[in-house]
């Protein structure tokens, strides 16, 4: 992902405004992609998870404009509450409880490096694996999650190789569900038919670490290293 003609650096660790800024660009790609969404729910769920998920990131948009929080812990509290309050369905209730273990996990400090990320977002998997009863395997967003968690550990000395290689194992991830037979949520009504068709959960899971990647790789604006060194 270098590009020799960035004017800005990569982040090498997250404040509550990165988080921010994380989950701004993630609301943005959910967007983007809520008919590609809605379509593989309308295989194998409801039809329901592309605007589920855009009305969840949309609320927490909303909810960030009108106040962001400068911790990275309170950032996150406040993505978990808003999309509880409003997502329905499996989604809302599991991106909730990620989001919610992510902030007790970071506690109260205020830069998240690699390894803390590491750390949060595996507390924020055990949180889906609670709360849906579920393991990899079941077709579900754990399927992009556990890959990406495996990917992060590997790079614990910097924020952008385990971003960047995070996003990519969860894109894998989505792929992998395709062959699977689905044994949890809506989809395992379908059993064996469900097979053939990629997981929604896991597909907007790999758009939101490919959002992190991308918020990690293009760090903030008029960080020119050139004009940064003086
Ligand atoms: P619903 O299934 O209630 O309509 P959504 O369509 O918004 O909710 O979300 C469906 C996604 O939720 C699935 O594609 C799957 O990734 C995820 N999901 C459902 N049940 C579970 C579970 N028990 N564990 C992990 N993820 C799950
Ligand atoms: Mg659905």
């Amino acid at each position: 992902m270098t590009d020799l003609l960035s004017a800005t650096t990569p982040l090498t660790v997250l404040s509550a405004a990165d988080i921010g800024s994380w989950i701004r660009l993630a609301a943005q790609a959910v967007t983007d992609h809520t008919e590609e969404l809605t379509k593989l729910d309308a295989a194998i769920g409801d039809a329901d998870h592309g605007t589920n998920m855009r009305r969840g990131l949309a609320a927490v948009v909303t909810a960030l404009d009108e106040g962001e929080p400068d911790t990275p812990a309170a950032v996150l509290k406040k993505v978990a509450m808003t999309l509880v309050s409003q997502v329905g369905g499996a989604s809302g209730p599991l991106y909730g409880t990620f989001f919610l273990r992510m902030s007790t996990a970071v506690g109260g400090v205020t830069e998240l490096d690699a390894a803390a990320l590491a750390d949060a977002v595996e507390a924020g998997v055990d949180g889906i694996k609670a709360r849906g009863r579920g393991e990899t395997g079941e077709k579900t967003m754990l399927d992009a999650w556990c890959p990406a968690l495996s990917a992060l550990r590997e790079h614990p000395s910097s924020l952008e190789e385990a971003t960047a290689v995070a996003a990519q194992a969860a894109a894998v991830g989505r792929e992998d569900t395709r062959g699977m037979t689905a044994t949890k949520g809506r989809a395992s009504y379908l059993g064996e038919r469900s097979v053939g068709h990629l997981d929604p959960g896991a597909a907007s899971t790999a758009l939101i670490l490919r959002a992190l990647a991308q918020t990690v790789h293009d760090g903030h604006p008029g960080c020119d290293p050139g004009q940064a060194v003086r």
